[in-house]
């Protein structure tokens, strides 16, 4: 506790933290959980202190490491690292602090720790703790799968050191994995809840993306945020869009040279104003807190991968967007992909699984954060009022009829058929196929009339997402599925969500003043203070090489305008100020604070 005022300047601890770190303190191993942004580096940095010897951090992303040990120095903290990047001089020098004892952190890559020099060497020195990072990169189940974790079990030979691992995402199947693989065991969990209260989820039908990812920025010109992409090209497509639009956009995908990612990375890490577009290749370990947006313009891997792309945004706690589109071509494309794939029938069978909650997700009509909740085995009641379907709520109307004549109309074309030309039979459209198949001869033929072409699209595609129909892999064609018969021949009742025709967005001629998610909880008259404590939080970050928040948070610059102190005593009272950062900083940013009128 008082380590976690005097170093860290926090209050009081979060979630698990106190009693994570009192079991870790008596020696014991664990398995934590926690959603990002909860505190996790906590639970084995404040050991790291309190024991005698040093603790060891396997971390997997070098850029993290980094980060982290910059972190850290600021606070007054000994702590270093030993990858790749470093010098053999500087290794060797972080070598002979560790010998000598004078280190209370030392972050190492897994590749870096099971060499056998490296072990050694560990074998020789005073260790207090491991803590493996990151920890579901050891499964290879999720999608971060890292070969090197899997020798770490090497870790157990050091008998009585408490060895602890930590991740945010772990379904049953990871966590059993993880405490196999790394032989932990025994190990108490630590599961922490998954909820990321200050991340809002939005989820709309895509109908022209790119319009749709303006008007959305246009909310955010301010913020610094990250748009997955699913291929390469499109992330190079969409960063050069955003680019002749006006926005400061990078590319980050596998297909660009090392040293081009690293130095967008970089860039993202401290520069304002940033977007990155980019396929699921960037995000692991990127821990800036104040990523106001992640944006999707296709769909994710898995409900595990939205959750964990999403929540790199607001690691800080202050307010960020979650927000994607979404539509037909996206559930088409994604199953073609799961069938066509090479895996094994039970394979495919997890995989359509997945793919099926993720479109639930993307369809409900229920509050997003209780779906996502749920689906990670957390049970919750009340609707969370901070999603698009708590704050407005969709419309739903009785699709029982509309439904018949659709899937009628896929039985009367003998199930070969796309929806465009479905469509077009039932709208009683006739164009030159149409006649050659003798369709506009069929039931079904304009018996759709009283509905318009966006609305048997909406129609079809939540037939499909609910499972209803399925589609070809080779033809595109729609067909049925044993659920088909239910809704044709059992009269079963379905309701679908009423969708918003696309209106296109005028641009407004007067640009907004809020620029983002931030500036609106700034009252105006309190802007130009802000904007002068974040110009004075970049000086100082220029000076060091290190990213602005490594000095001073989003969070406690907002509590310097709120609080205004006026003496060092009450600057150290604020979150995020411990004994290093006021002496450092206390008496400049009070000087700014009190130097206004
Ligand atoms: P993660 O679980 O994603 O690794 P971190 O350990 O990086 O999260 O912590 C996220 C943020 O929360 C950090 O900026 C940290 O300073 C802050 N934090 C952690 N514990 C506390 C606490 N007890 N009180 C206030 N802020 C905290
Ligand atoms: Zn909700």
């Amino acid at each position: 506790m008082e380590i976690l005022r005097r170093i860290f300047g926090h209050a009081q601890f979060r979630l698990q933290q106190d009693i994570i770190i009192d079991h870790v303190m008596a020696g014991k191993n664990a398995l934590i959980l926690m959603p990002t942004g909860g505190g996790k580096s906590l639970c084995y940095q404040i050991p790291a202190l309190a024991l005698e010897g040093t603790a060891i951090v396997v971390s997997p992303l070098i850029a993290l490491m980094q980060d982290q040990v910059n972190a850290l120095r600021e606070l007054g903290v000994r702590a270093e690292f030993l990858n790749s990047s470093l010098a053999s001089d500087d290794a060797e020098q972080v070598e002979n602090e560790l010998r000598k004892g004078e280190l209370d952190l030392l972050y190492i890559a897994p590749e870096r720790l099971i060499q056998p020099r490296t072990l050694e060497l560990l074998r020789q020195v005073k260790i207090c703790l491991f803590a493996i990072d990151e920890a579901h990169c050891v499964s290879q189940w999720g999608h971060d799968f890292r070969p090197s974790y899997l020798d770490l079990a090497v870790l157990e030979e050091f008998k009585g050191i408490p060895r602890i691992a930590l991740t945010a995402t772990a379904d049953q199947h990871t966590r059993e994995d993880i405490v196999t693989r790394l032989k932990l065991g025994p190990a108490r969990l630590f599961i922490s809840g998954f909820n990321r209260p200050n991340i809002r989820y939005h989820v709309a039908l895509k109908t022209e993306p790119r319009e749709q990812l303006l008007s959305f920025l246009e909310t955010h010109q301010s913020s610094c945020g990250i748009v997955y992409c699913l291929t390469r090209k499109k992330v190079e497509e969409t960063a050069h869009w955003l680019q002749k639009k006006g926005f400061k956009a990078l590319p980050y995908h596998a297909g660009l040279s090392h040293q081009m990612r690293k130095l967008n990375q970089d860039r993202f890490l401290i520069e304002d104003r940033l977007i990155i577009v980019a396929t699921i290749a960037f995000g692991m370990g990127i821990n800036r807190p104040d990523v106001r947006f992640v944006a999707h313009l296709d769909l994710p891997d898995s409900i595990e991968a939205y959750y964990q792309e999403t929540g790199r945004s607001g690691r800080d706690g202050i307010r960020a967007d979650a927000w994607m589109v979404y539509g037909m071509q996206d559930v088409v494309l994604r199953r073609q992909m799961v069938d066509g794939s090479r895996a094994d029938e039970a394979h495919k069978r997890v995989e359509h699984h997945k793919l099926g909650a993720l479109i639930n997700f993307c369809e409900t009509v229920a509050c997003r954060r209780k779906l996502l909740l749920n689906y990670f085995g957390e049970s919750t009641q009340d609707n969370c009022n901070n999603c698009d379907t708590c704050l407005a709520p969709a419309e739903l109307w009785d699709g029982t009829i509309a439904a018949q004549k659709a899937l009628s109309c896929v039985h009367r074309t003998n199930q070969r058929f796309g929806v465009g030309y479905l469509i077009d039979v039932l709208l009683g459209k006739t164009n030159e196929r149409i006649e050659r198949f003798g369709h506009n001869q069929v039931k079904t033929f304009g018996v759709g009339a009283d509905l318009d072409e966006f609305t048997w699209r909406s129609v079809y595609r939540q037939l499909l997402a609910a499972g209803y129909l399925s589609v070809d892999m080779k033809h595109g064609s729609l067909k049925f599925t044993p659920e088909s018969h239910k809704i044709l021949f059992e009269d079963q009742k379905i309701d679908f969500r009423r969708e918003q025709k696309p209106v296109r967005v005028k641009k407004s001629k007067t640009k907004s003043k809020s620029k983002d998610a931030v500036s609106r909880i700034i009252k105006p008259e309190d802007v130009p203070l802000w904007e002068q404590l974040r110009e004075c939080r970049r000086g100082l970050a220029a000076e060091k090489s290190v990213p602005p928040y490594v000095i001073f948070h989003d969070a406690t610059l907002l509590e310097m305008l709120t609080r205004r102190p006026k003496t060092l005593e009450e600057f150290a009272e604020l979150p995020g100020v411990g004994d290093k950062k006021l002496e450092k900083y206390g008496s400049l940013f009070l000087a700014l604070i009190n130097s206004e009128n």
